[in-house]
């Protein structure tokens, strides 16, 4: 951890949180012998004698956008108490938008320190995949040297390689460069890798409802607050879903009053469902894109370890159409069974090695 905040990060109280001791929150789940958190224990004087340099234990969780990384990290950190999270999707870095980038709500991150959450601040450019490397490095030192554990979540896969990865080369783009060379499965930390999928149709049949929700949760109000006319949308915050697609609308009808006042309106209207629209599609491309990159680090020897939350999910949907009856405790049977438990076993077996 740095001891100086460098210009881009904000002041934050958050990324002080880790300094506060972390009250445990029992779960609703609690598997037998879960909630003692095996810490990790390295022989101080073997180290010293080792030629090798002793890795870091990392957790990351991995899957596309609305995959539910955020609730099992939240889960898992309540379970196992030497845990805190770094967020590594590339847009939730920055301060703002929190509606528009669906950031995990404070109420719903239990008390677990979240780092590079909103941190940053949107007015010093583009936080990079190699200002990634740096700042989650830094974190990570930090938080091992005080004896507990990171856990890595977010969507960003280009932040992830650039993090993990023992030679980084910041000039290449390995997922996107046909030229750069193959990913490489050389880490430098330990890690343990926990891989969110769900199958594509039912992840986006999903990502549709979500995108409604954000719009009843006040997206627009938070978009058009946001509203700069002429603006360059190629950077940093800027690029989030939902602002060029409804920068497009605001140019036309700029933010005045309330939204929904003109809906009578048919042109705007249409221009507002079209703007809503895009941004659905978008959602569903950025989630194809992502499951395209986890195949990738998969093909190239990442050890990644799938946990399927189709069931689930199906479940929420199926609720849904029928009325939104029992979806939610149904959900959250299927989940803890197909997903939380799977995963504690494997984090276990993880702390203990
Ligand atoms: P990477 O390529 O680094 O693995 P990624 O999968 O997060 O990143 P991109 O494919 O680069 O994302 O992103 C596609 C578009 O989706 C970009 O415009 C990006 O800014 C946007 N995007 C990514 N994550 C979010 C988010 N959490 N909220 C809103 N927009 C996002």
């Amino acid at each position: 951890m740095p001891t100086t905040t460098p210009s881009f990060l904000s002041p934050n109280p958050q990324r002080y949180y880790y300094h506060q001791p972390i009250k445990f929150h029992h779960s609703s789940y609690t598997p037998s012998s879960a909630t003692t958190c095996t810490m990790p224990h390295w022989p101080r004087m073997e180290i010293a004698s080792s030629r090798h340099r002793r890795k870091d234990k990392v957790l990351v969780i991995m899957g596309a956008t609305g995959s539910g990384k955020s609730r099992l990290s939240v889960e898992l950190a309540k379970l196992f108490p030497c845990f805190e999270i770094i967020n590594s999707d590339k847009i939730q870095v920055y301060r703002g938008l929190d509606i528009t980038t669906n950031k995990i709500p404070f109420h719903q991150r239990n008390n677990v320190p979240h780092h590079l959450l909103g941190d940053v601040d949107p007015s010093h450019g583009e936080f990079s995949p190699s200002d990634f490397r740096l700042h989650a490095g830094d974190l990570i030192s930090d938080i091992s040297s005080r004896r507990k554990l990171p856990i890595i979540v977010g969507g960003s896969n280009s932040f992830l390689h650039a993090l993990l990865v023992e030679r980084f080369n910041p000039e290449s783009n390995v997922f996107e460069d046909e030229s750069s060379p193959s990913i490489s499965s050389d880490l430098r930390y330990k890690c343990c890798f926990l891989w969110m999928d769900i199958s594509f149709p039912v992840l986006s049949e999903y990502l549709l409802k979500r995108v409604d929700d954000m719009f009843d949760s006040g997206m627009v109000d938070e978009l058009a607050e946001f509203y700069k006319p002429g603006s360059d949308n190629r950077t940093g915050l800027r690029k989030a879903i939902g602002v060029p697609e409804f920068d497009r609308f605001f140019k036309q009808y700029p933010p005045a009053g309330p939204i929904q006042d003109e809906v009578h309106n048919p042109m705007r209207e249409g221009a507002y469902q079209e703007a809503v629209k895009a941004i659905k599609d978008n959602t569903c491309q950025l989630a194809k894109r992502q499951i395209g990159k986890i195949l990738r680090l998969k093909r190239a020897g990442w050890d990644l370890r799938r946990l399927d939350a189709t069931e689930a999910f199906r479940s929420v949907l199926m609720s849904d159409s029928h009325g939104g009856d029992g979806g939610g405790e149904e959900f959250s049977d299927i989940w803890k069974k197909q997903v939380l438990e799977p995963s504690v076993k494997i984090v276990k077996r993880f702390l203990m090695e």
